[in-house]
């Protein structure tokens, strides 16, 4: 988890299996973080918010979110003028893949290269299959595009959904299973498209596998968990994390041996206070049968 001071200082905390993570939140909203420049494709600054506003748009004031640069690659491949350092960014090869989360929902999304195996790791996905790779960030928009229209899968779930799902995993070889079939219809559709002549041309259809990192084999396990209910907006937490997908963790809680599911994603953009606090058990019921 990476922390800003108000004066910038960035500050990277440990959330490996085992890590302690105790944090009083300041219950005045979310501040903006900022925006990013894209120099090329493995170079970009972050630059910090001079005026430290309220985020309106997400994690963002008005004036960050106009002035950040990836605002603007979700409009490149409709005809959108970038600027040359995200040009750059945008010409290298990217990836076409199929994500499943843990309740089953699918979702198709791209990838640059270097970002590859990060950007699903990210967003915790459970499974995940790339279908395509494409020469630019321009072609794996278009097939990202078809695919929605023709295959219905959308190009997003919810973080709140992601949660949910955990408190609740379907098996894996369930998941696998369902992931499989819409990669394969992915693929089906990508090659009558080439075929047809009605898909861009600079694309390669492939079938490889992403590997999930080890540290989430814990939360996309069926072992019993629950919920966690406090709000991560306001108050004092201090949990143990014993796993973590995207911005869910597995949280071990002080006198319970009971295991919890934090969504982090949750204190993005808001102000917290390090220090030695430990949560109150949330109330749970236990499953009948
Ligand atoms: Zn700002």
């Amino acid at each position: 988890m990476r922390l800003q001071s108000p004066s910038g200082d960035l500050r990277e905390v440990s959330l490996a299996a085992g890590a302690r993570l105790g944090f009083a939140v300041a219950d005045h909203g979310r501040f903006c973080l900022g925006h990013y420049k894209v120099h090329s494709a493995s170079s970009r600054d972050h630059v910090l918010c001079p005026a430290r506003a309220p985020a309106v748009k997400g994690k963002q004031c008005e004036r960050c979110f106009v002035l950040d640069d990836s605002r603007l690659i979700h409009d490149f491949h409709r005809g959108g003028r970038v600027p040359d350092g995200l040009r750059t960014y945008l010409l290298q090869d990217h990836w076409l893949y199929v994500a499943t989360f843990a309740g089953g929902a699918s979702k198709v999304g791209t990838a640059s290269h270097l970002r590859k195996w990060n950007r699903l790791a990210e967003q915790g996905a459970v499974v995940a299959r790339y279908v395509a790779r494409a020469e630019d960030g321009r072609v794996v928009r278009l097939l990202e595009d078809m695919v929605t229209r023709e295959a219905g899968l959308a190009q997003q779930v919810r973080s709140a959904a992601k949660a949910e799902a955990l408190a609740g995993p379907l098996p894996a070889a369930a998941l696998d299973g369902i992931n499989e079939r819409h990669a394969a219809a992915v693929r089906t559709l990508l090659g009558q498209a080439a075929v047809d002549g009605s898909s861009p041309e600079g694309f390669s259809i492939v079938d490889e596998l992403w590997v999930r990192p080890a540290q989430a084999a814990g939360l996309c396990a069926t072992t019993a968990r629950h919920a966690y209910t406090h709000p991560l907006e306001q108050g004092k937490h201090g949990f143990g994390i014993t796993a973590l997908s995207g911005s869910n963790a597995l949280a071990s809680l002080a006198g319970t041996d009971a295991a919890f599911v934090v969504n982090l994603g949750r204190l993005a953009a808001r102000t917290i206070v390090l220090g030695d606090f430990a949560s109150e058990v949330p109330a749970v019921q236990e499953p009948l049968f």
